[in-house]
Order: C-alpha cells, then structure tokens, then sequence
C-alpha cells in the first residue's frame, strides 16, 4: 500500500520544481503577502518555503498530510465554486510519502506556534513554514530522473519567477542555503511592468504591449443574457513588440492564476508574431485568463499542467486576434 502511495505521489509531484508550485499556491491561497524560498541541492536535499498568511488552525493541522483532505472545500457542492481548481487536497500528502516534510505555523489567533504535529514551540511570526527535505529518498527512480541540481534549480527559479510576475504585491525571494544574496527578490506593493522589470531586465519593458481582453459582444450576447453582466471570461496580457527578439518563446500563462501549459494556446500566440518577428527569434508573453472554474475540464489531473476548458476555440481565437491587433498597430 504504501508502495502505491509513493508511485502515485512520484506522479503528481515529479520533481522539486513541481512540489514547490503546490507550495507557492498554498502560501498565495493563505493569502501571504511575503513569500522566502530556500533550496539546497536543487531541491532534493531541503525546500523551505515559509509565508506570513493565514497560518493553519490546530485543528487542520492532523489532516494536513492526509489525502483528498482539504481545508478549502467543506461539502462537495462547493467543488464547482471554488475559484482555484488545483485543489483536491493532494500535495501535502504526496509530499509526505516521498519527503521528509515538517510543518511549523501560526494563525493571528495562536499565541504559540504548532511544529509538526502538535508539538508547542516557541514563537514565530504569523504564517506558516514547510520544510521538504530528502525528497525522493523512498523512491530511486523519482531521484535518478532528476536533472543535476543546477537544472533542477533553474526549474525552481523559473516558477518563482512566474508566480511573482503574477503576484507583483507580494514579496517573493528565492536563495540557495547559505548564500547571502537571493537569485530572485521582488518587493511587495509592486505592479506587474515592475516585476517584469525586476525579473526579466529592463530592455523587455520598453517593448511592451498591453492588452485587456474580453469576449466580443455577439459572444456575451448569445451566452450570458439571463442573470448578471459579468464576462464569461477575461484576460490581461503583457506582451512584446517587434523590437524584443529573443532566441526562445517564453510563455507565462496563468489559468485562474495557476500556472499551467496550453500548447494550443502557445502556437496560436506565437502565430500572431508570424511576419512580424524575424524569423529564428521569439517574443515574451504574459497571459493571465479568468474563466469560470465549472468550464475547467475537471478530468484533467491539477498537475497536469496542460489544460483544456469549454469554448477553447473561439476565445483563444479572440485572444490571439486582439492581440494581434494591438501588435499591428504598434508596429506601423
Ligand atoms: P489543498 O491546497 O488542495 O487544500 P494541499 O495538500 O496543498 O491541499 O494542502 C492541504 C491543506 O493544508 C490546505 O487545505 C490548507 O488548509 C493547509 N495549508 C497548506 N499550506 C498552507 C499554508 N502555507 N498556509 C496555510 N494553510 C496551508
Ligand atoms: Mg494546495
């Protein structure tokens, strides 16, 4: 049983990089406003995160590592309201079968903090501390996939970077142990030209477009009608012009703000750059959609990164027209 357990958690949690995604979530879901990251070994040896948000009440804490529990659902009827959909109450748990994994938090309301399981410390900031040391220990061929710990840190380095282009008011840092100075820090209070700054250097900034996205009025029309006016979905891109040409396309694409892959998505944004960018060269793009979570195709597990969702089609169509648009015109 527990040799399920493992094989099942090596599949949701696949490499540092990954486990530390479900933790930035965790820490943005608790609503921190300050987010510091270590790492030593790539990950493997010790992940630390710790948060200043909302910390875990006592009575949460023995179901931390349990899986399929959830403190961010209380019936199943309200699965298909949750904003987030990456929920399921998995990560911690699958974090547990293959790591040492110690939890050391504080809500505004405890005068002590907990550590571990219920054991009184002395005392800490509000907020919450996770620890994943030795991670794949129990599980040989989880370790032996891994890419050496410069890679795999690169890997960390880059979804810290993404989450905090996402989250420009909150404070992120990224450091290896030991090392005095962090490889990634962004403020918090910021916006996100300044965190694109901050991150991908100041040449992108001046070659950035801007775009709000929202259905056209025929789509509005023809779907919401009855009861409120709210968009069925939205977007807000941040993208370059033809002056930015990189080797590499990068794609930061948050669905609901979690990070995810749409391959279908990725071409038809690279398709927009077609004619207008030298051939052999790439722009960067941010994209940020909000759809309704009940369109979010459910079956696609939350770690799969690649999503599907209802309507694909048409608004990746109106995304890339819009964008384009403005493209266009920027560049005559
Ligand atoms: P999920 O996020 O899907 O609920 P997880 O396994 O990621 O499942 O986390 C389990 C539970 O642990 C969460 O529901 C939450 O109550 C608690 N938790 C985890 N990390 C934090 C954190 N950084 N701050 C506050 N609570 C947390
Ligand atoms: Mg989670």
């Amino acid at each position: 049983e527990s040799v399920i357990n493992r094989i099942a958690a090596g599949e949701i949690i696949h490499r540092p990089a990954a486990a530390l995604k479900e933790l930035i979530e965790n820490s943005l879901d608790a609503e921190s406003t300050s987010i510091k990251i270590t790492v030593k070994d790539g990950g493997v040896k010790l992940l630390q995160i710790q948060d200043n948000g909302c910390g875990i009440r006592k009575t949460d804490l023995p179901i931390l590592a349990e899986r399929f529990t959830t403190s961010k659902i209380s019936t199943f009827s309200d699965l298909s309201k949750l904003t987030t959909y990456g929920f399921r109450g998995e990560a911690l748990a699958s974090m547990s079968f293959v790591a040492h994994l110690s939890v050391v938090t504080k809500t505004k309301e405890d005068t002590l903090c907990l550590e571990s399981l219920l054991r009184r410390r002395s005392s800490r900031n509000d907020g919450t501390t996770i620890t994943i040391e030795n991670l794949f220990y129990n599980t040989p061929t989880r370790l032996g996939a891994l890419r050496g710990a410069s890679e795999e840190y690169a890997r960390i380095l880059d979804v810290v970077q993404k989450y905090a282009i996402h989250n420009p008011h909150v404070a992120f840092s990224c450091k290896k142990a030991g090392s005095a100075s962090p490889d990634v820090s962004t403020p918090s209070g910021s916006d996100t030209k300044t965190a694109i700054r901050m991150i991908y250097g100041q040449t992108i900034v001046k070659d950035l477009l801007h775009s709000k996205i929202l259905p056209t009025d025929s789509e509005a029309d023809s779907e919401a009608g009855e009861n409120d006016d709210s968009p069925l979905w939205s977007a807000e891109a941040f993208f370059t012009n033809a002056n930015y040409q990189a080797k590499k396309t990068v794609l930061l694409l948050f669905i609901n703000h979690r990070l995810v892959e749409s391959s279908r998505i990725k071409k038809a944004l690279e398709g927009i750059y077609v004619g207008v960018l030298p051939k052999g060269t790439s722009p960067f793009m941010y994209l940020s959609l909000q759809i309704d979570p009940q369109s979010i195709d459910v079956n696609v597990h939350p770690t799969k990164r690649e999503v599907r969702f209802l309507n694909e089609d048409e608004i990746i169509e109106r995304l890339a027209n819009s964008m384009q648009g403005t493209l266009l015109n920027q560049s005559q």
